[in-house]
């Protein structure tokens, strides 16, 4: 596999202090062994290629899904849990400009027909994830930016059809939301949940559907054969008509080569307390159970989860080692304590950081890759994948059956565009931070 980090972002220790591998007993699935036969391969065990699994599977079709570690290795197994709207990083003006009124209205249609999927697929299939919180609430860093929230309003009820609500200052105390903060919206659209609970809800119901689940099992080249592709592990092969490349920001510039240059991980991190008392929370002055973040470009993300544990993140490292690693952990704790003072004593003993996924054009991309018939690809959702990664899955599976999916705006459809600098691109990094930095000043 050849990636644009250095070995230790694909390795266990970014991962070690995930809170969230301590809320699930394992379920393991079988290594490939030997040589199968499916409809479609999926590469990549995420809500991407899980949801693309689950669909696929209750259609009737054979289905392989292969993960080189295990389900929820990747980003989807450490994030946020933040069920939220998003994808895009493009703001409405860009959408119009880019591709008029109609289709940047079915874009943000799309980012609540996706949390509505979420919602959905954990009741069909009576996934307990621990949710919690009625939409999102961004709070304002600075006093201007509460100008801005409220010139959201009108937006907010044409894209999404409801209604934002704004919590003036002297209010957020109130609604147990005190700190830092000059005021808030909060959008009534999106869940907290727990993405590992999720991620394995999503697998025990694939495996219910049929749909045939390998671990260990690393795809390591994916070459066009007759009319099908062969896709390689260790111990075996699949061989399948069409092929669903579900890695993020976990790809690799061969698999398959269409990819090359045309997406660039970034790293996030996450740490999560110890369940505080209720002393601690009204030191504070924290005790709404409401999803949130800040008002920042390069924003903070945090919510106090239902056991009491406050999880806490923030944009990670540029680079990738123990080094930056530990920079990054210092960097989250200080802006932690600062935003949260009654509360820097407090021990976080999870912490931990994982890869997600920017394009070029800084929209998601859910279709076909070009070069080879029956390839296709649902990554790049800008680190909002909980939502987005289910709905691309779900797109997929309806593609690769040759169906129209009753929503699929033009902007999902790529094409995906290469960054410049090749396979150098992660350069491009630093200086696309210092810009949203100067934002926040
Ligand atoms: C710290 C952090 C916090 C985040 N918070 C949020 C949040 O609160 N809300 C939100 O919406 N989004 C959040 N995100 C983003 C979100 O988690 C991702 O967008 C989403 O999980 C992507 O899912 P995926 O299935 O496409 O990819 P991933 O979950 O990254 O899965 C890719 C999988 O591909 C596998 N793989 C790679 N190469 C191969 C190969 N050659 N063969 C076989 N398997 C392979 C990997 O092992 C991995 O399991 C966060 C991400 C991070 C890292």
């Amino acid at each position: 596999m050849k990636r644009i980090f250095s070995a230790y972002a694909y390795g266990p220790a970014p991962r070690a202090g995930c809170w969230w591998d301590q809320t699930v007993t394992p379920q393991t699935w079988p290594t490939l062994q030997g040589d199968i036969e499916v409809d479609v391969a999926i590469v990549g065990g995420g809500f991407t290629g899980l949801s693309a699994a689950l669909h696929l599977a209750q259609a009737g079709a054979q289905v392989a899904l292969l993960d080189s570690e295990h389900i929820a290795w990747g980003a989807s197994g450490r994030n946020g849990g933040f069920c939220c709207l998003g994808g895009t990083m493009l703001d409405d003006a860009t959408l119009d400009r880019q591709f008029g009124e109609q289709e940047r209205l079915l874009l943000r249609q799309t980012e609540k027909t996706a949390v509505q999927l979420v919602d959905q697929l954990l009741r069909d299939h009576k996934i307990d994830v621990d949710r919690h919180s009625a939409g999102e609430t961004e709070l304002a860093h600075r006093r201007k930016d509460m100008i801005a929230l409220r010139a959201k309003l009108p937006a907010i009820a044409r894209n999404y059809g409801v209604s934002g609500r704004i919590h003036d200052q002297q209010d957020l105390a109130e609604i147990g939301m005190n700190g830092p903060f000059f005021g808030a919206l909060t959008v009534p659209i999106g869940f907290a949940l727990n993405p590992a609970k999720y991620a394995q809800g999503l697998a025990a119901a694939a495996h219910a559907a049929q749909a045939r689940i390998f671990e260990r099992s690393a795809a390591l080249s994916i070459l066009p054969e007759g009319r099908r592709h062969r896709i390689a592990c260790a111990h075996g092969s699949v061989r399948a008509t069409d092929v669903i490349i579900a890695t993020n920001g976990y790809s690799s510039e061969d698999l398959p080569p269409a990819l090359a240059g045309r997406y660039l991980p970034t790293q996030s991190s996450v740490l999560v307390t110890r369940p505080l008392s209720q002393e601690e929370l009204s030191a504070q002055g924290w005790h709404s159970d409401q999803m949130a973040f800040d008002s920042r470009s390069l924003l903070h993300y945090f919510r106090l989860m239902p056991d009491r544990r406050f999880l806490f993140g923030m944009r990670g490292g540029l680079l990738s080692s123990p080094a930056s690693d530990t920079r990054a952990h210092a960097a989250l704790r200080r802006d932690f304590r600062a935003m949260f003072p009654a509360w820097s004593k407090v021990e976080t003993p999870h912490y931990w950081s994982g890869m997600v996924c920017l394009a070029r054009r800084r929209l998601p991309f859910v279709g076909a890759l070009p070069g080879a018939k029956g390839l296709w690809a649902g990554l790049c959702y800008h680190g909002n994948g909980v939502a987005m990664g289910s709905f691309a899955g779900q797109t997929l599976a309806q593609l690769v059956q040759g169906q129209t999916p009753a929503i699929y705006p033009r902007a999902l459809r790529g094409p995906l565009a290469a960054f410049p600098l090749g396979r150098a691109r992660r350069a491009l990094l630093p200086a696309v931070y210092a810009g949203l930095m100067l934002r926040d000043f």
